[in-house]
């Protein structure tokens, strides 16, 4: 059994970053066996229904402008996996939920830059799921759920995005104290993840303090709902880090065990 886990992924730059998510990423593959392959629900693949890529490898997407030329050159040409690929849209099937392959794309940034930190060496192979930031946190939960028997087959359900992500603020915010609307935000949603209370974290856009402000778009959070939902019926959450960069962007990361472990 492998724990899904959520992760959040920081600015494209968190390789160069000496920061303390940096070195948990780093630390993440000491935590657990080593997985037979991964599947990956990254913020930065946002599609109608969900997508699953299909590929014998991936190419790395630099799905960003404007940051130092060797970014551009970090690559991270995992194995894919089509079986697994077929597997996961036969999952989705099952549970009634219409999905798609796609036998072009490759890894984005959401999913490129955890994975080069926790498995540097690229050879677990990997397919990335996308979100559909239209449909909120509970088909979020509904996609998880549909998954949760790879949880049992060593395959590890990684979750990418940011615990909170005001992109419009951090210039703002760089390099001071993390404001009161971020932690408050952030301590909500810790709280009420951690008490497994599944009602109000699906609600959390009505009874979070702050919610729009440190998501003005969902789709940075909906992949921790992946995570949570593929950990079956009441989830043991655990929370393996907290740090913020920029002041505004939390870096929290969690694994959700399963009851029935
Ligand atoms: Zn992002």
């Amino acid at each position: 059994m492998l724990n899904p886990i959520f992760v959040s992924h920081g600015a494209p730059t968190l390789p160069f970053e000496d920061v303390p998510a940096r070195d948990f990423l780093e630390q993440l593959s000491d935590m657990m066996p080593r997985p037979r392959a991964i599947v990956i629900i990254s913020a930065h693949w946002e599609t109608r229904i969900p997508t699953v890529n299909s590929v014998e490898r991936n190419d790395t997407i630099h799905d960003f402008r404007g940051f130092p030329p060797e970014l551009y050159e970090l690559t991270y040409p995992a194995p894919g996996n089509p079986e697994l690929a077929k597997r996961v849209t036969g999952l989705l099937d099952e549970a009634g939920i219409a999905s798609t392959t796609d036998n072009q794309r490759g890894l984005d940034h959401g999913a490129w830059v955890p994975l080069m930190l926790a498995w540097p060496d690229a050879d677990i192979p990997v397919v990335q799921l996308s979100v559909q930031t239209d449909l909120g946190p509970q088909h979020h939960v509904d996609l998880g759920r549909a998954l949760h028997p790879l949880t049992k087959e060593d395959i590890l359900i990684i979750a990418s995005g940011s615990f909170t992500h005001d992109l419009s603020s951090w210039r703002n915010y760089a390099g001071q104290e993390e404001p009161d609307w971020v932690s408050q935000f952030a301590r909500w949603f810790d709280k009420t993840l951690v008490e497994g209370n599944l009602e109000d974290l699906i609600s959390y856009r009505d009874l979070a303090p702050h919610a729009q402000r440190n998501h003005p778009t969902e789709e940075h959070l909906l992949p921790l709902f992946v995570a949570l939902g593929a950990a079956g019926p009441d989830p043991q959450v655990k929370r393996l880090h907290t740090s913020s960069t920029y002041g505004v962007l939390r870096m929290d990361a969690y694994s959700f065990g399963s009851a029935e472990a």
